[in-house]
């Protein structure tokens, strides 16, 4: 792992830095660069907008690691209005939310409760509900939750990391589940002895999984996400689909809002499914600091946004 992206994921848990940032106008300038705004408002403007220009969305509200169940209901009752808020204007966004944001650390059983009002909820609204992965302390668990959830519900997902060396059995358990998976990198510092320290290997072990994913939905059914915006990797992942006959609507590629914002255009224009993730919500420290782990030259704008 880069010194500067070990760094920037070690701010992350500062509660100091995380007040500063949150007074000061010029961090509110720069997460605009990553979302549309804080409010639910902002994101539903968003969404209509790239609905517009053929691009699908997924909404996540910024938050995670609660210390009070009622703060986690509070969280099932604010998704549950913005499923039926997007049926009412036909918006077709997924949302993707964080166990920790529901309880997890809190109460598994009252975590699932939580999720499994969600995803019937999204049932009934025509949408989905996607499940994030949080740190490698979250992993089982997590898979727990949505196992259970996918015995009930067909249009759910979940988030593995490419750079955990335990994926491939994941997956592999995963698999005849016809399991909704979006495959990414991984966000977090974790040991090297349980993840890819160095980059390279997490990309190559990325297009193994992808091609492993690929094979699953021809052979199960479910929905393989390519979520990353290394537009060569997803090229060659498009390339293998094609060569396995897997077709655009059994695989999707999903990016960041306001990250590769091209790119995304011209993967519509070839007939690919894309989907941005929108991210709302006053909560945006930890998140936007792993943002900037992704591309430490993004603090560079963030000076800019300072002394502009
Ligand atoms: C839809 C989606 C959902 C995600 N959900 C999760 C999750 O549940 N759990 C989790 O651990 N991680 C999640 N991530 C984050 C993911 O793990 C990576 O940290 C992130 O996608 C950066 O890696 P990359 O795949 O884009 O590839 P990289 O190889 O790191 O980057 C590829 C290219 O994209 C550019 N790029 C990457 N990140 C940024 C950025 N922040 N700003 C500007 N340019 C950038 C790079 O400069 C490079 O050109 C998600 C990512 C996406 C796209």
């Amino acid at each position: 792992m880069s010194i500067a992206r070990s760094l920037l994921l070690k701010a992350a848990d500062s509660q100091w830095l995380a007040d500063q940032m949150s007074k000061r106008a010029f961090s509110r300038r720069a997460i605009r660069k990553f979302m549309p705004g804080e409010e639910l408002g902002d994101a539903l403007s968003a969404a209509a907008s790239l609905q517009g220009q053929g691009i699908g969305s997924l909404f996540t509200r910024l938050g995670e690691g609660l210390t009070k169940l009622a703060d986690a209901e509070a969280v099932r009752d604010h998704y549950l209005g913005v499923f039926d808020d997007l049926k009412a204007r036909n918006i077709k966004t997924w949302i993707s939310v964080k166990p920790t944001q529901l309880g997890l650390d809190l109460s598994q059983p009252k975590c699932l409760e939580y999720l499994d009002s969600l995803a019937a909820r999204a049932v009934a609204t025509g949408s989905s509900l996607w499940i994030d992965m949080e740190d490698s302390n979250y992993v089982d668990r997590t898979l727990d939750l949505y196992r259970a959830l996918k015995a009930r519900y067909e249009p759910v997902g979940i988030a593995i990391q490419s750079y955990l060396f335990r994926t491939p059995n994941d997956i592999d358990s995963l698999l005849p589940l016809k399991p909704w998976i979006r495959l990414v990198k991984g966000a977090y510092a974790e040991p090297a002895a349980i993840a890819f320290p160095v980059k390279r290997d997490n990309d190559l072990a990325y297009y193994d999984l992808s091609l492993k994913m690929l094979e699953g939905v021809k052979k199960y059914g479910g929905l393989a996400v390519f979520g990353t915006h290394d537009i060569a990797l997803l090229h060659r992942i498009v390339g293998a689909a094609r060569e396995r006959g897997v077709k655009p609507g059994q695989y999707e590629l999903h990016m960041l809002y306001g990250i590769k914002t091209a790119d995304q255009l011209a993967f519509v224009a070839r007939g690919e499914t894309v989907k941005v993730l929108i991210s709302y919500g006053h909560a945006w420290f930890k998140w936007y600091m792993r943002r900037l782990a992704e591309r430490p030259a993004n603090v560079w704008f963030v000076v800019k946004t300072m002394v502009a």
